[in-house]
């Protein structure tokens, strides 16, 4: 299975690719900006998408969505408790000086235990709000990989000072939904460097005492 993560945007959100050599087929998670990039990738290992996954609507996550869908029909999949933060998407643009992006469509709604079949693989869907209402995570058990989106990142969590956000919640989706995956397991956050969870779990200042 390909995988590449590649850093878009003004705040390089982590985008992820996930392909499937045999059928083309690609799974597209946060397409936030820098389309022709991802795009690139895309020719290069001659990939097809086929399903979008916005792991929380914030503006770096979800700024390339409706674009991508437009450019290649596949759907959208995302969980509506974070349809809300797309109604202050004009906010959100003035906070990084970006240009409001069109309203995305959700094609999907995501819940907590759908599994989506998608690039070849299984991907298990986690509803981990806090960082905001609608945050999921994707947990791929045959790559032990977990896309985190902004839920947990190396050395730190997500923040909760921005609109939906809870302090609480981030902490109980961390502890319910990834403390019993194995620590082999490869995080890969919505920025920054890739971790794992063991490593989190013995040095992640924000974890202690879980
Ligand atoms: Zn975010
Ligand atoms: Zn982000």
């Amino acid at each position: 299975m390909v995988h590449e993560i590649l850093p878009v945007g003004v705040l390089q959100c982590n985008c992820s690719i996930f392909g499937d050599e045999q059928s083309g087929d690609a799974l597209v998670i946060d397409p936030g900006d820098e389309l022709s990039k991802i795009e690139k990738i895309l020719e290069r290992h001659r990939l097809r998408v086929k399903a979008i996954v916005i792991t929380h609507a914030h503006i770096d996550h979800i700024g390339g969505a409706q674009k991508l869908h437009a450019s290649t029909g596949a759907p959208v999949y995302m969980h509506e408790s974070d349809d809300k933060l797309q109604d202050i998407m004009d906010l959100q643009a003035a906070w990084i000086g970006m240009r409001t992006p069109e309203r995305t469509a959700i094609d999907h709604p995501l819940r907590d235990g759908d599994v989506l079949r998608a690039a070849g693989g299984e991907f298990q869907v986690l509803h981990t709000p806090g960082h905001t209402p609608g945050s999921v995570s994707l947990w791929l058990p045959s790559a032990a990989k977990l896309v985190a989106g902004d839920t947990l990142f190396r050395d730190s969590i997500g923040r909760t000072d921005l609109p939906f956000g809870d302090g609480e919640q981030i902490l109980r989706s961390i502890h319910g939904k990834y403390f019993g995956l194995p620590d082999e397991t490869v995080v890969v956050p919505g920025h920054g460097e890739l971790t794992t969870l063991g490593r989190e779990k013995q040095f992640n200042y924000f974890l202690r005492g879980m």
